[in-house]
């Protein structure tokens, strides 16, 4: 059993809101080597979203690409400059080891699947990023980590909003006791998830489960991160139509209360049946406001003592040129300097034991109590 406490929560803001509140950290200073990166899965993420974002880095660069589809693969790699040794598929995935351009694994695949490829990349001698939500389950987190250990290698998580200026502007000014003493959080996040069969966001068994997964992990991350504390308790309950054929086997709408040691008390929303991107925190003398909050673009912070008394913050732009080229680079400064990531495999751990309790809560409809 891997054992986490708060401290490596407050490490991993404290990281992030060194970098913001000092200017540049010293990794983004540094041009150099860039590391080689594979990535596995070239779906909506992986191709639409991360692909694009080597020729914004300072430190990483594309390299590799794994696919089960040859043509797209040949295709996107000309497109990238990625070379034909770079290509690979699922079967000789770990083959990987013998290409010495490969630094890093970027796994983008279906939930299911990041266990079996971070243990496939790790045994193959290759650091490891992989996207939300980290795993299915604790135990299958605590493989990963556990792997990557044994091969005195890398994990970290896609937390791309720990690179995000707003995000980051509005963690520090929660610190900073702008608002006074924290009270309260809320947060919704949601999206219409899209009906067709083939969406493995819908089946449980590649998902691991439905919205809570997705983009409620979002709203309890930004809920960590806000208030600066690990969560002792949840209180949760689920609402979904059962004759949505989008929900047979996961849930829609899942609510979820998170208790802080301090008393702060976290509400928070979690939903496939309607868009929400939104956070706000509240202190005795003020309050933080973000909506989009951990979009893909367009973030707004507000900061102010209520709705009419407000200022919108424009954060200074971050080291990087985006949240994924600066999470890109520091995933690769992590490992030219032998860094832990600010958002390790424990952090991923520590989300889904979470949403363990959250599920659980709302299953036996009592408060769990958490470790
Ligand atoms: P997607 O369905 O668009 O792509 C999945 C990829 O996996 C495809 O290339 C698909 O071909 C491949 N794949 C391989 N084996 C598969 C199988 N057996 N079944 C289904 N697909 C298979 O999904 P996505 O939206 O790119 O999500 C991939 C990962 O990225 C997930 O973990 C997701 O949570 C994460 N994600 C993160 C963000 C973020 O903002 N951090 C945004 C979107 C997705």
């Amino acid at each position: 059993m891997i054992d986490l406490n708060r401290r490596g929560l407050m490490l991993a803001a404290g990281g992030a809101l060194a970098s913001g509140a000092m200017g540049m950290p010293a990794w983004a200073q540094q041009p150099g080597r860039k590391l080689g990166y594979a990535i596995v899965g070239l779906g909506g993420y992986g191709l639409g979203i991360i692909i694009p974002q080597f020729k914004n880095c300072q430190h990483s660069k594309l390299v590799a690409l794994v696919s089960g589809d040859p043509a797209k693969a040949k295709k996107v790699a000309a497109d990238h400059g990625v070379p034909e040794r770079g290509i690979y598929n699922y079967q000789n995935f770990d083959s990987i080891r013998d290409n010495p351009d490969v630094d890093i694994v970027y796994i983008c695949l279906p939930v299911s699947m990041h266990l079996e490829y971070t243990e496939r990349a790790a045994a193959a001698g290759k650091h490891v990023l992989c996207e939300k939500p980290m795993a299915l389950t604790s135990k299958e987190c605590e493989q990963m980590i556990a792997a990557c250990r044994k091969a005195g290698k890398k994990l970290m998580i896609g937390y791309r909003s720990h690179f995000e200026p707003h995000n980051l502007e509005a963690m520090r000014r929660a610190r900073s006791g702008e608002i006074g003493k924290l009270r309260y959080f809320r947060s919704e996040h949601g999206f219409t998830a899209s009906g067709g069969p083939d969406n493995w966001r819908l089946k449980k068994a590649m998902s691991g489960g439905g919205s809570m997964m997705d983009i409620g992990i979002y709203a309890l991350q930004a809920a960590r991160y806000m208030v600066g504390e690990e969560p002792i308790a949840v209180y949760a309950k689920e609402t979904t139509d059962k004759s949505d054929p989008r929900f047979r086997e996961v849930e829609d709408m899942i609510e979820f209360q998170l208790e802080f040691p301090s008393g702060v008390i976290g509400s928070c929303m979690s939903m496939y049946s309607a868009n929400q991107n939104h956070l706000l925190l509240m202190g005795d003398k003020g309050r933080i406001e973000m909506e989009p909050a951990t979009g893909y673009d367009g973030h707004k912070l507000w900061v102010g003592k209520n709705r009419s008394d407000e200022t919108l913050v424009t954060p200074k732009p971050g080291p990087a040129a985006t949240q994924w080229a600066g999470q890109l680079d520091h995933m690769s400064q992590c490992v030219l300097q032998n860094r832990e990531p600010i958002v390790a495999g424990e952090e991923g751990l520590r989300d889904i034991r979470i949403i363990e309790a959250v599920y659980r809560s709302a299953r036996e409809q009592k408060r769990i109590a958490l470790r």
